[in-house]
């Protein structure tokens, strides 16, 4: 089976064909350079991004949060969940965790801005 991919490794944005087998990568395609390769094999078997979202402070202002890592990919949803149930008064400090352990990823969830 053929997986065309778009790397997102940078903004060139390289079109990878992958040859799949067995749910894994045995060729990458397309790549300009070792990342793309990685990305590619990574994302057939085990995807994982970052999440960045936003939560509301008690104070009703808007604060911008990251995970600190990659997460598997499908537990996108729960992570952005859990992240916008948090309980947060102002003020947030940039890296203020938001979410120690988002969604049981043990990936935690910081702030990425300072809001006074
Ligand atoms: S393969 Fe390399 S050059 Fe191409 S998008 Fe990915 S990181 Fe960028």
């Amino acid at each position: 089976m053929t997986r065309e991919l778009t790397c997102i490794g940078c903004p060139m944005g390289c079109a990878l064909t992958v040859e799949v087998e067995n749910g894994e990568a045995v060729s990458v395609a397309g790549n300009t350079c070792k990342i793309g390769e990685n990305y590619a094999r990574s994302e057939i078997s085990a995807p994982v991004r970052a999440v960045t979202t936003t939560v509301l402070t008690a104070e009703g202002i808007p604060v911008p949060v990251k995970t600190a890592g990659s997460i598997p990919k499908e537990k996108i949803f729960e992570v952005v969940k859990d992240i916008k149930a948090a309980k947060v008064t102002l003020p947030v400090r940039l890296g203020d965790i938001i979410v120690s352990d988002a969604a049981g990823t043990g990936v935690a969830a910081v702030a990425t801005r300072t809001v006074e």
